[in-house]
């Protein structure tokens, strides 16, 4: 009754804070005019340099996209085997890997990557990628057009030891680690390993050299799982572009992530169904994200109590009555909904049990709802993704959000709501250091949790929180970590 309304008259912030153009068709994708009036506004502002980069960017897509008379030339370039200087258009091509919140946040790194230099962003989106989410670039396509293109399968094609790949190029001297390489000696693709275990193996991608060399090709091809956007500020050369885009560091994933992913029309409607059914009027909604990751199986019962000893402690959920006094009569007039996000339903089914059989101490109303139980991750399947998204969405809308140490799905929900989350610490590192079940967060941003060893500034390994001060280890992944404050 509160937030809704609060946001539904028309003067709410459609096109959030300018990070939106408003040339796109409203009823292509309704989510893109919707979703403010369920999200808090940005605790962000946008900068001014921002909505102008982003405007820029859409007008150099729309030039060399899909379609345009720049795109045939660059195939027919690409199909030349050699790179050229001066080319109008760049491109990068996005390739995906994992779930959906690692493709997420390599997508907003690949995309980042694009606008600091100058190229065009292309996504390998194969079938459940479609009808996930809108096109976020007016009057052009961001999918790579499958047919046309003369590479296919890209993803399959590149690996580590592929001869397109950057490193192998070096280790084969077939470029020479020198800056005054002319464009013509160059292939005209080069493939961009920077899945992140990779970089501590290679550490060439993040070094200036490298990335002058890189900028020559016309095409390149990246695969990554994780967020390499935060490894940009280590290299001096973007850092004062980046600056100007991003005065506020932690807002990088927030508001490029909420320019790049409007959920698709099929999404969108299990979000606003859900969120008018169950959600709409609850005065306070806590979004509470249980992710069990496979290699590290722990018993329910301990999991379950962590989530506990969580709440407890950070006065997360409503605290039960166990007085045994017969108080049926609410005290307070306040509803609080409760959004459980897991692959599995038993801590939904135990959490809902709580309410059910017990009053709460402030006698508020508890409402416990979870959307799916999908049992297993089916990363392939269109349908899977699209309740995924539309999950990691309603934890975005939650006012309190409780997420697991390391989850990239998490990342995505408490990057886009801007709101610090409180962060489950994975119970195996708790049994090696003791301390708090969960901590809040200090930043919104993502973990990047393998950062690159910057080896290439001296012969010695440097740490790169030594760099910046606004880059820290991760609260929920030390001490390898690295993440924007
Ligand atoms: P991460 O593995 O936690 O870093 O997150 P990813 O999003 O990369 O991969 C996990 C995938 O498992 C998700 O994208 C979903 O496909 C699925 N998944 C995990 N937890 C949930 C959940 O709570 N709800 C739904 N619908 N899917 C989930």
């Amino acid at each position: 009754k509160t937030s809704y309304l609060k946001h539904t008259d028309k003067h709410h912030d459609r096109l959030l804070g300018g990070l939106l153009s408003p040339d796109m068709d409203e009823q292509y994708c309704l989510s893109r005019y919707k979703s403010s009036m369920f999200r808090k506004p940005s605790p962000f502002s946008v900068s001014p340099y921002l909505v102008e980069k982003l405007r820029k960017y859409e007008e150099l897509h729309k030039k060399c996209g899909p379609n345009s008379k720049f795109f045939k030339q660059a195939i027919d370039q690409l199909n030349s085997g050699q790179s050229v200087d001066n080319a109008e258009c760049k491109y990068i091509i996005w390739t995906q890997i994992n779930g959906l919140g690692n493709r997420m946040l390599s997508l907003v790194s690949t995309f980042l990557y694009a606008l600091l230099t100058n190229r065009v962003l292309l996504a390998e989106l194969t079938p459940e990628m479609k009808d996930v989410f809108c096109e976020p670039f007016p009057g052009s396509s961001w999918q790579l057009p499958f047919d046309e293109f003369p590479i296919k399968l890209l993803l399959l094609k590149y690996r580590e030891d592929s001869p397109e790949s950057y490193t192998v190029m070096l280790k084969n001297k077939n470029i020479t680690d020198s800056s005054n390489i002319t464009h013509e000696s160059l292939p005209s693709l080069v493939f961009f390993n920077a899945v992140a275990f990779n970089w501590r193996m290679e550490n060439h991608l993040f070094c200036e050299k490298d990335q002058k060399i890189l900028q020559k090709f016309n095409w390149m091809v990246v695969k990554s799982d994780g967020y390499y956007a935060a490894a940009f500020f280590l290299l001096p050369m973007y850092r004062n572009e980046l600056r100007r885009l991003f005065p506020i560091k932690e807002s990088v994933f927030h508001h490029l992530g909420r320019y790049l992913f409007q959920p698709a029309n099929p999404v969108w409607n299990i979000i606003e169904r859900f969120y008018q059914t169950h959600l709409i009027n609850s005065d306070e909604k806590v979004g509470l994200q249980i992710r069990l990751f496979r290699e590290e199986p722990i018993p329910f019962e301990d999991v379950y109590n962590h989530i506990m000893a969580c709440s407890e402690k950070e006065n997360l959920l409503p605290k039960l009555d166990h007085s045994n006094h017969d108080n049926s009569t609410p005290i307070v007039d306040k509803r609080t909904s409760i959004l459980v996000l897991s692959l599995s339903s038993e801590f939904y089914e135990r959490i809902k049990a709580m309410y059910y059989e017990k009053s709460t101490v402030s006698g508020e109303m508890v409402a416990v709802y979870q959307p799916t139980h999908e049992r297993e991750q089916d990363s392939q399947a269109k349908f899977h993704n699209q309740k995924a998204l539309a999950e990691m969405i309603l934890l975005s809308y939650c006012d309190k959000i409780i997420t697991t140490a390391t989850s990239t799905f998490g990342y995505v929900a408490h990057g886009l709501s801007g709101s610090k989350p409180w962060v489950l610490r994975t119970l195996n590192r708790l049994m090696k250091e003791p301390g708090p079940a969960c901590v809040r967060s200090m930043s919104v941003e993502p973990c990047l949790h393998s950062p690159p060893i910057l080896e290439c500034k001296a012969n010695v390994s440097i740490d790169p929180t030594e760099v910046e001060p606004y880059l820290r280890q991760c609260d929920d992944a030390p001490p390898m970590g690295l993440k924007l404050y």
